[in-house]
């Protein structure tokens, strides 16, 4: 059940977080174990264990994840230097929280990515 993932618990205020945007669609707070200066997980209200589990009618809900992401990026003064937003799906990339959820990376040159 992605509905009891820690995002979940989350999104339920049964487990804290640094929260930093909340809608009645998604909710963003700063990730645990930050990746750099800027780190912020995009999560969706709606439950998705991976994104091979997004159906035809669900794609808005991870460009409103994009979306929320770009918004969030202009408000922190971040957008003109610029910044990463990555979806990790399943083992190979290192999936390990499975509800869906887009980080945002910023406030510093980030390495190129790959393997
Ligand atoms: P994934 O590897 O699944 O794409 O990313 C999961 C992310 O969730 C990781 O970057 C990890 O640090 C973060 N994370 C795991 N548990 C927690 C938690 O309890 N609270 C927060 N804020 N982030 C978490």
């Amino acid at each position: 059940m992605t509905d009891d993932t820690i995002f979940g618990k989350i999104i339920r205020r049964e487990l804290p977080a640094d929260i930093v945007y909340e809608d009645d669609r998604l909710i963003a707070f700063r990730d645990i174990a930050p990746q750099a200066p800027v780190h912020v997980l995009f999560v969706p209200k709606t439950p998705i264990a991976t994104l091979n589990d997004l159906t035809d009618g669900q794609a808005a809900v991870v460009g409103g994840l994009v979306h929320a992401a770009a918004e969030y990026a202009k408000r922190e003064g971040l957008a003109e230097d610029g910044y990463r937003v990555v979806m990790n799906c399943n083992e190979h990339a290192g999936q390990t929280v499975f509800q869906i959820h887009l980080h945002l990376l910023a406030g510093a040159p980030l390495g190129r990515f790959g393997t």
